[in-house]
Formats: structure tokens, sequence, C-alpha cells
């Protein structure tokens, strides 16, 4: 390029030289090298305007101008450079139409929006799952499309850990699971998963046992009957057969127990997200519970104490925040030997509502605290026949938690103690119930 320009400087000084010399001869230097000077000048303003004109073109495949010298060797490197966009912007638009091909022919949804919640592409899918219009809906507010509010709370929280779960808007026999990722400028990448045959599955699941539990109250009921009068009048019989009635009692009354959980976890699961904004005051309530397990501990003569302090009241399902911490009490109670102690505490703050509930019982080897809440985990099989328990407890909790938005933390050392905190967000809070 430099040998260029210096051979392009040499042309141009020597034609210049050669209109002067010619002016020389003619006995005006002057005029010659002005009337050079200008013909140089007319000839650079043309290939500017060549090149303004090919510039302007609209289409970018059109030839670049042919010229001589230093322009003609800036159009050859011009329209190189051309070229090479022209091939790079190919091949991005191939890359992009592939991009497009595949997610098209992907069975979930895809959705691509900017913060604020504009859309900006959607795949095949999406059309179908959502009911999206590829001609109308670019550029449309996402939330216009998708009115849940759920949905909207789930996209403005940025918390994208858990899935969430909502009907199509379009076919509300369609239910979805939602995904949503960051990327970019704080753009959302959504993701649509049709899970109407999980669910459908769920629900039967939840369906057989609750009527299965509801089928088998009734028999039960009748055969505990039959056993209380017996035991009632088991004196006259001999002694093994007192020793099986009472065998029998003590596995009816097990058997109840269990299906009345089962019905009640059945209940909870059902109810979904709980509508109840009914004020409970949790003082009052922790502290009847508090007096139950005082008699539940009875001989055992636990020190059962409770402690309050911030808002008292809790919008929710009284009935569920009731079968969640006396499950928690209780078990305390159960899993923590005579004269041992179980504190509960109520406390709020900016980030909401915490009741938790510690003792200084066996504790539990924190192998199992991830998979406690399950239903019929135990951590210690061999314990639980003395405790009485089901195997319910814990998942009822955590349903019943669920119900109000709320979460359950478990700290536990073996032989250290537990502690139980149920977490409840700060909009369900309230200093008081409306007058
Ligand atoms: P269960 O009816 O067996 O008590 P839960 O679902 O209430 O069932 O509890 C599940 C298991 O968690 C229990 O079997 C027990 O091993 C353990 N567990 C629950 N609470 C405590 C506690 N406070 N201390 C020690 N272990 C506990």
């Amino acid at each position: 390029m430099q040998h260029n320009w210096s051979r392009h400087l040499r042309y141009t000084l020597a034609s210049l030289a050669g209109t002067t010399l010619a002016g020389l001869y003619l006995g005006y230097p002057l005029y010659g090298l002005i009337s050079g000077l200008g013909a140089y000048m007319l000839w650079n303003l043309y290939q500017i305007h060549r090149l303004a004109q090919w510039l302007a073109a609209p289409n970018d495949t059109t030839e670049a101008p042919q010229s001589i010298g230093i322009w003609g060797i800036l159009f050859e490197k011009l329209h190189k450079l051309n070229q090479n966009h022209l091939q790079t912007l190919d091949r991005l638009r191939a890359r992009i139409d592939r991009i497009q091909e595949s997610t098209n022919a992907m069975r979930d949804g895809v959705i691509m929006t900017n913060a604020r919640g504009t859309m900006e592409w959607w795949n095949g899918s999406a059309e179908y799952l959502l009911g999206f219009r590829r001609n109308t809906d670019q550029g449309q507010y996402i939330f216009n499309l998708i009115r849940t509010p759920a949905f909207r709370s789930y996209f403005d929280a940025k918390n994208y850990h858990e899935p969430l779960e909502i009907h199509s808007p379009s076919r509300p026999h369609i239910h979805l699971q939602i995904q949503i990722s960051l990327f970019g400028n704080d753009d959302r990448l959504i993701v649509a998963k049709d899970v109407t045959r999980l669910h459908q599955l769920e629900q039967m699941r939840r369906d057989f046992v609750s009527n299965v539990s509801h089928e088998m109250r009734t028999p039960l009921t009748v055969i505990s009957g039959y056993l209380e009068t017996l035991a009632d009048n088991a004196g006259d019989l001999p002694a093994k057969w007192q020793r099986a009635i009472n065998t029998m009692g003590t596995q009816s009354s097990r058997m109840e127990a269990l299906i009345t959980d089962l019905i009640l976890l059945s209940r909870i699961e059902t109810s979904e997200h709980t509508q109840s904004n009914t004020p409970t005051d949790i003082d009052c309530l922790v502290r009847q519970i508090c007096q139950d397990a005082r008699t539940l501990s009875g001989k055992k003569q636990h020190e059962i104490t409770f402690e309050a302090s911030g808002a008292h009241f809790l919008k929710g399902d009284e009935y569920q925040l009731r079968s969640a911490f006396s499950n928690l009490i209780f078990n305390a109670v159960k899993y923590t030997p005579a004269k041992g102690q179980v504190s509960v505490f109520w406390s709020t703050n900016s980030e909401g509502g915490h009741l938790s509930v510690k003792d200084s019982g066996s504790g539990i080897d924190e192998i199992h605290l991830p998979r406690l809440t399950e239903r019929f985990y135990r951590a210690d099989p061999s314990r639980h026949k003395d405790t009485g328990g089901t195997g319910l407890g814990l998942a009822i909790v955590k349903h019943a938690l669920i119900n109000h938005d709320g979460s359950l933390e478990i700290r536990s050392q073996l032989g250290k103690g537990s502690e139980f905190t149920c977490h409840f967000p700060a909009d369900r809070l309230i200093e008081g119930p409306e007058k």
C-alpha cells in the first residue's frame, strides 16, 4: 500500500511537472501548474462522486467502480471488504436459520423477551402451546398474552430455581411447566413444557390414595368399635385372647391414625395454592398446641416453652397451619427423652415470619435431612415403633407450607437435638385482623 501510494505521488508530481513544462514552453509556467492542479482536483472530485454513488446503492452486491491509481486500489480494497462482509452475513444467516429450524423442531415452547417482557422471538411450539400469533404478537408484552398473575410474579421475582406450573392461556386443558433463564442484558429465555400427562398421572395417584383412604375408613371404624367392645368384656376370656385383642386394638388405632394422615395429606395437596386469607393468630394457635404437647408429654415431663415477638397474625388457612405446627411440636416431644426441652419461637423480620421448634432430643444424622419430608421416610426406622408415628407428619408440614408460599428449614445433628423452622413471606404477615 505504501509502495502504491509513493508511486501514485510520483506520477502525480510528474504530471504536474509536465503541465508546468508545457506552460513554460508556451511562456506561461504558472498557468501550466494551475491547470495541472485543477485537472487533478476535478479527477479526484469525480472519483469521490463515484464512491458516494456506490456507497449509496441500495443493493450491497453492486460492483465497485473501476479506476486507476490510488482510487483504483481504494475501490478494490473496499470491494474485497464488502465481499467478506457479505460472506460473513450469509454464514450468520445460515446459522440463525439452522438454530431456528432446530428450535422449531422442539416440542417445548421457547420464547425470547427483553427485561421488560417485550416478545422478540418464539418458536412454533410456543404458538401451539401458548396461542401466540407470528404476525400480530411481535413486540407485545408477554403479560398481555399470559395473563396469569403467578406468571408475572415469577417473571419479576427473578428467582428461577424452581419451575412454575400454569394452564395454557389458549388451551386451558394443557398444563404447562414454565422455566425462565436470564441471558444477555437481563433478557429472558422462557421454556414452556407440556406436562399435562404428568399432571394427570399425579392427579390419578392423589385420587387413588384419597379414595382408598376414605373407603378403608368405614370398615376400620367398625373393626375398632367391635375390638373396643371385646376389650371391655375381655375379663372373662383366657389371658392369651386378652393379649390378642389388645394387640389388635393397638394396630387398628395405628391404622386409623395412618388413614387420618393420608386423608389430611391428600386434602392439603389438592387444595393447591391456598386462597384463604383468613388472619390466623399465631400466638394463640401455638399456645394451644403447646398445651396439647404437655398433655402428650404426660409423665415424661418435657419442659415446653413458647416465646413470640413481632406481628402475630398470618394470612392463611388455620387448619393447615395447625396441622403443620402440631406435627413439628409433637415430633419434638416424641423424639426427645423424658425431662428434655422443647422451645418454640415465633419472630418476624423484613424477610417474613419464622416459627422455629427446637428440641434437646436424639437429633438426626445429616445424611437423612434432604429426604426427611418424603412420605414414609424415617431417619431411624427402629425408633418409630415406640413413637407410633405414621411417617407422614413432615410431608404434611411441607405441603401446608408450600400452600402458604413458605418453606421448611431443618437443622440437626445426631445426639445434639434438632431445629425445624417454618419460613413465611412478609406479605402474609399482618399486625392484626381488620375490624
Ligand atoms: P413420624 O410419624 O415417623 O414421626 P414424620 O414425617 O413426622 O414421621 O418424621 C419423619 C422422620 O423424621 C421421623 O421418623 C424421625 O426419624 C425424624 N424426625 C422428625 N422430627 C424429629 C425430631 N424432632 N427429632 C428427631 N428426629 C425427628
